[in-house]
């Protein structure tokens, strides 16, 4: 069974003359397991359909499945069990916390899980010893390189040992050196059985991928 089901998926911003059509009825499948690359040039709708798919965001009309069970029949607090427990999320701006160090910033979503404190921390150190970054744990984001903070990002994502990685641009910010680290990880995460859902432009990235989704127009138009 698809882990996500995304079936008719429209999403329009904006009313009236300023109305934007950034999906258009996109059906989509994800199997536990798959390392999925959703590409296609800019303003086609990955953004979009990424949010959606990660329960970010909702539908103007179509259905989200996760697991089977349609989305709009869970209540918020599955909604969030989802969001927080079962999916982590990666950005191109990598969206730390500038006044915490990255230890601090990977603590964080265990601490609204309301896990005790050493508990934490002790995952927090492992999770930056697992990206290359055992050094580098009380150091703040503005004393980062832009590849550093992405792995203090990807640590923070996987703080509540998720199924789902969503992953929007991750390496759109970075040099090709800093972008090959991040591409290896998320590699080895998908080794580990990590399903993977990410967008880009990167050529570099999608050779791990396991199927290449391409779109234009706000709709699937191939796939392989
Ligand atoms: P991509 O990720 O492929 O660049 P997006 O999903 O970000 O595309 O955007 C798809 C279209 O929807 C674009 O035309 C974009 O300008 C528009 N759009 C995205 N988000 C919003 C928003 N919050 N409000 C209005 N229009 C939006
Ligand atoms: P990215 O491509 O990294 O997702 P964007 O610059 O496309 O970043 O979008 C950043 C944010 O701005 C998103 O939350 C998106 O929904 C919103 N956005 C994108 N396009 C528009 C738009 N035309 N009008 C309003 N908001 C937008």
């Amino acid at each position: 069974m698809a882990i996500i089901e995304g079936k008719n998926i429209w999403k329009i911003y904006g009313t009236g003359e300023a109305k934007t059509y950034a999906l258009r009825g996109v059906d989509i499948a994800i199997d536990e397991g798959e390392f999925l690359a959703i590409m296609g040039p800019s303003g086609c709708g990955k953004s979009t359909l990424l949010n959606i798919l990660g329960l970010l965001d909702v539908p103007t009309k179509g259905e989200v499945h996760i697991k089977g069970k349609k989305t709009t029949l869970m209540n918020e607090n599955e909604r969030a069990i989802f969001r927080r427990k079962i999916s982590g999320f990666i950005y191109q701006q990598f969206h730390l916390i500038k006044t915490l160090t990255s230890l601090e910033n990977v603590e964080l979503p265990l601490m609204l899980d309301e896990k005790n404190k050493e508990y934490r921390r002790k995952i927090a150190k492992e999770l930056l010893k697992l990206v290359g970054l055992e050094d580098r744990m009380n150091h703040y984001p503005n004393q980062l390189s832009g590849g550093q903070q992405q792995r203090v990002a990807i640590a923070r994502a996987l703080a509540n040992n998720p199924k789902i990685i969503f992953a929007d641009e991750p390496t759109g910010n970075l040099d090709s050196k800093s972008g090959e680290v991040i591409i290896n990880i998320l590699k080895e995460l998908h080794e580990k059985g990590i399903t993977i859902v990410m967008v880009t432009h990167d050529a570099n990235l999608t050779k791990y991928a396991t199927r290449i989704v391409k779109m234009k127009d706000g709709e699937i138009i191939s796939q392989h």
